[in-house]
């Protein structure tokens, strides 16, 4: 078996997100391999230029969100002992954001949850499942518990 030298653990910081993290920390402990942690906020939304009045709104809860997200992605780096410089917020979509960051900093793994915010469609949550098929390292899809 190959041995890891980057790991990216994807959170979500929805339920059962712990296991995944202490996975991921296995793995890098047992691997001696850089951890590094994304996290991405969703983009919201497009307002119609005709709506503009819903706009500032859009981009105060987009930075609000962020904010949050940032908060809690140092308290996590701190925890598990990462550097500042290997935790990632980013805006847009999961999947392409997670798949692009990994690709840009030579992770050879990824970790993710089987499942989070999107479900279970196609047994596997939508994010997983597409990095699955789409990343060019392994992924490791951390069983959950369903609820
Ligand atoms: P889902 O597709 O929402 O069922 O999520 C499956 C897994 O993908 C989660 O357990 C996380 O590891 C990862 N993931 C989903 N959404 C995000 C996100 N916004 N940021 C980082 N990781 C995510």
């Amino acid at each position: 078996m190959s041995k890891y030298q980057h790991i990216l653990l994807a959170v979500d910081f929805f339920e059962h997100d712990d296991v995944v993290i202490a996975r991921a920390q296995d793995l890098a402990v047992t691997y001696q391999a850089k951890l590094s942690i994304i996290h991405i906020v969703d983009s919201l939304p497009i307002v119609d230029a005709g709506y503009g009045g819903e706009l500032p709104y859009q981009v105060d809860l987009a930075n609000e969100l962020m904010e949050i997200a940032k908060t809690k992605l140092i308290k996590l780096a701190e925890k598990l002992g990462v550097a500042e410089d290997s935790v990632w917020l980013e805006m847009g979509s999961a999947k392409l954001e997670i798949i692009r960051v990994a690709e840009e900093q030579n992770v050879d793994l990824i970790v993710v949850g089987s499942h989070g915010r999107h479900g279970l469609a196609l047994l596997l949550g939508s994010t997983a499942n597409s990095i699955l098929h789409h990343a060019k390292c392994d992924v490791l899809a951390v069983r959950l518990p369903i609820e």
